[in-house]
């Protein structure tokens, strides 16, 4: 278990010892129309987007804090959950000494992140299921390993991880656990936003990219214990999410429906996808799936991939991936662009 104070001594010294940038608007809270802005150097004629933005996107944590269960202070947004990411590396991780455990096959950002970081990748692979090997990376953590990068459900493999492993990540290892949740709207798992309550290591991040459909937007989540969250406040550029932005996922939460919709939508659409997929020919396996695309195993990646460019459809190759041998991704698309999808794969040779 963590001892009190183990936050603070998991942040880089030089972090721990920052001054964040005060910005002009830090010092007005927000309230009254009357007031006269004489103290950002703005342009004063009002075009919509002539302020800067609040860079504490209150209006919108507070959104966010309703839907989710937490409290505003267990939240921090960025541009994308890219730059969130970013922020976890450069609070916590020391260059040309600290270290991170991720588990191949999965997203590729972590493994950027922590070369651009100059911080040490240690991979452990995900079992044959693609199940995280909890005693293989518990025994692999060792004082310099600073954060565990799960993917729940991963990426490119579309299954979600079991609790049991991920608790026993939690209480095993004294460092931050950090579940990327950018798949989790598509899954029937609740995910582990409700276990932040009892693990002060615990990291969530999700993102508008994927179920609410504003990848455009650029704008990422995180979700933990609010010391976690003020370290990551100190880094962060002060006007990191744009008006826009805020205001376009405001927008998007108040009409939550059309997003449930969607998620309804895409879900009907896998089950379409995963089945007539296992009736293909040449598809030798169709993994299991709790996100919105489906892992699949086919005789040759690198032919059905390039058969599928020349018909006009695009889709990814995981192929050089750990254990993903000769495997495309698909995105679940529309119905139309799904059905395309299959009877394109139907007409090609065998
Ligand atoms: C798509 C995806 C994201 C989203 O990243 P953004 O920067 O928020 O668009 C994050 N994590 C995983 C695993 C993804 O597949």
């Amino acid at each position: 278990m963590q001892k009190e104070g183990f936050i603070e001594a998991l942040v880089r010294p030089t972090v721990r010892a920052l001054t964040p940038y005060s910005s002009a608007r830090d010092e007005y809270d927000g309230q009254g129309n009357e007031m006269i802005f004489l103290d950002a150097n703005e342009n004063p004629f009002d075009s919509g987007v002539n302020r800067y933005p609040d860079p504490h996107q209150k209006s919108l944590k507070k959104e966010i804090s309703r839907l989710r269960g937490v409290s505003p202070d267990q939240i921090l947004l960025g541009n994308g959950s890219d730059e969130v990411l970013d922020l976890l590396f450069r609070v916590f991780c020391e260059p040309h000494s600290d270290s991170v455990i991720t588990l191949p096959p999965t997203y590729g950002m972590y493994a950027v992140l922590a070369g651009i970081n100059a911080v040490e990748n240690v991979q452990i692979p995900l079992t044959p299921d693609f199940q995280p090997d909890v005693p293989g990376i518990l025994n692999r953590a060792d004082k310099h390993t600073k954060i565990i990068f799960l993917c729940s459900p991963n990426n490119p493999t579309g299954n979600s991880f079991e609790p049991s492993r991920v608790l026993s990540i939690l209480e095993g290892f004294p460092g931050l656990v950090v579940i990327d949740e950018a798949y989790i709207d598509f899954s029937e798992n609740g995910g582990f936003v409700p276990m932040l309550k009892n693990h002060p290591n615990l990291v969530v991040t999700q993102t508008f990219s994927k179920a609410f459909g504003l990848a455009g937007i650029r704008l990422g989540i995180c979700f933990a214990a609010p010391e976690i969250i003020t370290f990551l406040k100190r880094v962060k550029p002060p006007y990191n999410v744009n008006g826009l932005t805020q205001e376009r996922a405001y927008t998007a939460l108040s009409n939550l429906d059309k997003v449930t919709r969607e998620i309804q939508e895409i879900k009907a659409g896998r089950t379409h996808l995963h089945n007539g997929l296992m009736r293909i020919p040449f598809v030798v396996e169709v993994f299991p799936t709790d996100a919105n695309f489906v892992l699949v195993r086919v005789d040759d990646a690198r032919l059905r991939y390039s058969q599928l460019m020349e018909k006009g459809i695009v889709v990814r190759d995981r192929s050089s991936q750990l254990g993903c041998a000769n495997t495309l991704r698909f995105t679940v698309g529309t119905p139309e662009e799904n059905s395309v999808l299959l009877n394109t794969l139907e007409t090609l040779d065998t």
